[in-house]
């Protein structure tokens, strides 16, 4: 395993992140969960997201108890708030100070542990005013609760704003959660270059698209039994807007050259393919069955030529 620095700041984590969406408490039973985590370990993967929203919670259950018997010391653990996960009163969502403060000690009693590593704004919350959310913040990592803040799905002005504030009060936001794979760039052209000139560094979630840069969704047919796209508890509406890009499908397949001149899996590619860009800090896999994260992490410390690169770029252009 490969280990990068966490935005400006002196904390490492594995450059192949693994995270439990969709999967753990929903899509698949615990033991495989279980497993899964046992082949990240394996694979010298020390970094783990989630989000107390993940399964209503249960995602993060599932986490603590596969990780129940590591030491601690050796874990990266990251959580999030934002999103309601129960009864909805009128303060179970945003970044409130009651919501922040409510919603860390329970994230904390489901994942079994008395800090986490970094603890993430899900989203930006346009109701409540960034210097409530962040004072908030400042007091769960005064109170030892987390060690660092971070976002998810911020813009470029909001990173530099919270960041800004984040300074003030003498604590780091040293983190960013966008979606990123060859095929969603958005963060390219603000969220990145804001970010490497403040110390913020992205963990990227889906680089595989949710499965889709595997190659193993071909156009016009059925996707494969056991797949996302075949779930039924809720994973198939999370794909379905890839799914519907026939054209995307086609021109994915043209990728499998590319990946077989590197010796490479389609899978292994497409995470290699983000960890190029030297803002992010790590590729957040996810995975339904354990030989997926065996698969995906020997993309760690691989460098692709400038020249496919290009390729890639030319492969996927609209
Ligand atoms: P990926 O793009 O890595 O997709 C993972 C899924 O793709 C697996 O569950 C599996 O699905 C399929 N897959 C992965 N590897 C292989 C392989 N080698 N062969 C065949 N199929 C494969 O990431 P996710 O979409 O799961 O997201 C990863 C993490 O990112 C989440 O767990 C979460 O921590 C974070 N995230 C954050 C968000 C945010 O808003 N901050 C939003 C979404 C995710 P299957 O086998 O079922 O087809």
């Amino acid at each position: 395993m490969h280990f990068r620095h966490l935005g400006r700041s002196g904390l490492k984590i594995s450059e192949i992140t693994y995270g439990n969406w969709i999967t753990h408490g929903s899509q698949v039973e615990n033991d495989t969960a279980t497993a899964c985590v046992r082949a990240a370990l394996d694979a010298g993967i020390t970094s783990f997201d989630t989000a107390d929203v993940y399964a209503n919670t249960k995602a993060e259950e599932v986490l603590g108890a596969a990780l129940a018997h590591e030491r601690r010391e050796s874990l990266e653990i990251f959580t999030k708030v934002y999103f309601p996960t129960g009864p909805m009163g009128p303060n179970d969502t945003g970044l409130s100070r009651k919501h922040i403060m409510e919603s860390i000690n329970g994230s904390l009693r489901r994942l079994d542990t008395d800090y986490v590593d970094l603890y993430q704004a899900h989203r930006y919350d346009y109701a409540t005013p960034l210097e409530e959310t962040m004072q908030a913040f400042a007091d769960v990592v005064r109170a030892g609760k987390a060690l660092y803040i971070g976002v998810s799905e911020w813009t470029a002005e909001q990173l530099r704003a919270g960041h800004a504030l984040a300074k003030e009060l003498g604590i780091s936001l040293i983190s960013s959660q966008p979606q990123y794979s060859m095929v969603w760039r958005v963060i390219e052209d603000e969220v990145v270059p804001t970010s490497s000139e403040l110390g913020i560094s992205q963990i990227v979630w889906s680089p595989v698209a949710q499965g889709v840069l595997t190659g193993k969704y071909l156009p016009g047919q059925a996707a494969p039994d056991g797949s996302r796209a075949a779930d039924t508890k809720g994973g198939a509406k999370m794909i379905e807007g890839l799914l519907g890009r026939e054209d995307l499908l086609r021109r994915v397949q043209d990728l499998r050259p590319v990946a077989q001149e590197l010796d490479l899996t389609m899978a292994q590619l497409a995470v290699a393919w983000v960890l190029q860009n030297d803002n992010v800090a790590a590729a957040l896999i996810g995975a339904s069955r354990p030989e997926q994260v065996a698969e995906n992490v020997a993309a760690a410390g691989i460098r692709i030529p400038g020249e496919l690169m290009k390729r890639i770029d030319e492969i996927l252009a609209d």
